[in-house]
């Protein structure tokens, strides 16, 4: 099991391993063969970023059964995929801007991510599943009532600041296997497990390859179990996958901060 971090060191973007409480940084990046540098940094005071800027996200609507009756629909027979844009990611830490002009009522989904270390295209589940570097929490944070109102979930889902993603890219789990746990303020909100999924992550991947060309740090979103609701300004959002870490972010009115020309 490795735990691939992304985080700034010396200013810049840098790609390491997690190893006790120090990160050991590699060359160039977990997508292609990589070598340590021999360089080790703390982990201690590193700000950790995004474990990765994907070329595409592809989510899943619907994928627990559980979360598709408290939304009033069905479950589908073949899953329902949106996309979101490279734009909507933000790493550990980051504040989640609420866009309170457009929306009334954001809500956190906290989900399995896989993160895709291999082109492919067209594959089956075998394929798919060996193609997965490792697993992150992410959060597909939504503008529920413009998702009501809309057949197309681009602005709903698409935001800036819609799908924090980290701390980690954790190789080696079962996928099969994993509990997500979403909670705001220390309340517990959302606990899923990935055994209760509509379509298993290795046939979810396979299927989106079937119309899609996954390349190498694409992201799926595996969906959200139940116990979507409200984020509101001034909490702290947390996803939890075990073996991967938490993924933790301020909510903030992003018309209530100090631009950046006032501050
Ligand atoms: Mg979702």
């Amino acid at each position: 099991m490795t735990r691939f971090v992304r985080c700034l060191v010396d200013g810049e973007p840098a790609y390491g391993v997690l190893d006790g409480d120090e990160v050991a940084l590699i060359e160039p990046h977990p997508f292609a063969t990589h070598r340590p540098t021999g360089r080790r940094v703390p982990v201690e005071g590193l700000r950790l970023l995004a474990p990765v800027i994907p070329s595409k996200i592809v989510a899943v609507g619907r994928n627990y059964a559980d979360h598709a009756a408290e939304l009033g629909g069905t479950v589908p027979d073949e899953p329902l995929l949106f996309l979101k844009p490279s734009t909507a990611v933000i790493g550990p830490g980051d504040p989640i801007r609420l866009p309170t002009d457009v929306s009334a009522d954001v809500h956190h989904e906290g989900e399995v991510a896989v993160v895709i270390g291999a082109l492919i295209s067209r594959v089956t589940p075998e394929v798919a599943a060996k193609a997965i570097l490792g697993v992150t929490c992410a959060n597909d944070v939504t503008l529920r009532d413009v998702q009501r109102r809309e057949s197309q979930w681009a602005r709903a889902k698409g935001f800036d600041g819609s799908c924090p993603l980290g701390p980690a890219i954790t190789t080696g789990l079962d996928l099969a296997d994993l509990r997500v746990r979403t909670s705001v303020d220390g309340e517990p909100r959302q606990d899923g497990h990935t055994r209760d999924m509509v379509f298993d992550i290795p046939g979810l991947v396979a299927e989106i390859s079937r119309t899609m060309t996954l390349l190498p740090g694409d992201v799926v979103l595996t969906g959200s179990p139940a116990g979507v609701g409200p984020l509101r300004p001034g909490e702290r959002v947390r996803v939890e996958i075990d073996g991967v870490g938490a993924l933790e972010n301020p909510v903030v009115d992003r018309d209530a901060e100090p631009s950046a020309a006032t501050a």
